[in-house]
């Protein structure tokens, strides 16, 4: 489902995020991606939806090479990859409903299926009560949910979250964790950098350790330690 081989990644200002990566991820598995600041994590998850390019190796996603795909075909990507982010990145002049009805929008899907799915990602998220209030009216808690609703509302067969906890308190992570869990149990693979020891360590699944650009570590039911 996911595969890299030899995955080598430098910024234009020299420095070498990934370092000759190669990893397997099947369909279905939930996988931590740990690490130190720095280690190279988001530049990882970046290069799975097309955020950034290698500068050279190979990566396969549902079979779609990411080297040689054509950036008119990002958009039909990105359609089986939901993306969640540790600040939410909502939009802030549209309310819960139409945040996540956007994408669903963007492709002109019927407008009666759009309410449909809409109206259950929100369900499944606990928000039908909130669907009409802005993200400026909600917690820390709900715009990651209304976050969450929006990366699954297309029903992907991969999400992956760049610390989605990262700006949230520990009981609102947990609950948050408990959706990644359920979205996971209906066979969507899950993607997440974290730095939360507690939760890795809690609830296991699948240890990517990432330092210096390199995969130091993989383990399932892994801790989280450092160093
Ligand atoms: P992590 O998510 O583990 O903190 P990153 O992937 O963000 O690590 O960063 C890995 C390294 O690449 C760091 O040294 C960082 O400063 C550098 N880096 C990240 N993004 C860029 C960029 N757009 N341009 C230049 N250097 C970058
Ligand atoms: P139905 O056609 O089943 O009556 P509606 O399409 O009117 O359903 O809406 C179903 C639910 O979706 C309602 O609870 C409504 O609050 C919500 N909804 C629909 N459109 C919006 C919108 N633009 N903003 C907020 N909520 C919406």
């Amino acid at each position: 489902m996911i595969v890299m081989k030899n995955v080598y990644k430098k910024y234009p200002n020299g420095v070498v995020a990934a370092n000759g990566i190669n990893i397997e991820i099947d369909r279905g598995e939930f996988v931590y991606v740990v690490g130190p600041s720095g280690a190279g994590k988001s530049t990882f998850i970046k290069m799975m939806y097309r955020e950034e390019r290698p500068t050279s190796g190979e990566i396969l996603i549902n079979g779609i090479n990411l080297a040689t795909l054509r950036n008119k075909r990002v958009p039909q990507l990105r359609r089986q990859i939901g993306v969640v982010f540790q600040d939410f990145k909502l939009l802030p002049k549209l309310n819960v409903y139409e945040n996540v009805a956007f994408a669903l929008e963007v492709i002109e899907a019927p407008p009666a299926e759009i309410r449909k799915k809409v109206n259950d990602v929100l369900a499944l998220v606990g928000l039908t009560q909130k669907a009409r209030m802005f993200p400026n009216e909600l917690s820390g808690g709900e715009e990651q949910r209304v976050s969450i609703a929006r990366s699954i509302v297309n029903v992907p067969k991969v999400v992956i979250a760049d610390e989605p906890t990262g700006n949230l308190d520990p009981e609102t992570s947990w609950e948050i964790m408990r959706i990644f869990e359920q979205i996971n149990a209906r066979g969507t693979t899950i993607v997440m950098a974290t730095h939360n020891r507690e939760i890795v360590n809690a609830i296991k699944h699948r240890v990517i350790a990432i330092e210096g650009g390199l995969i130091t570590r993989d383990e399932y039911g892994g801790e989280y330690y450092e160093g």
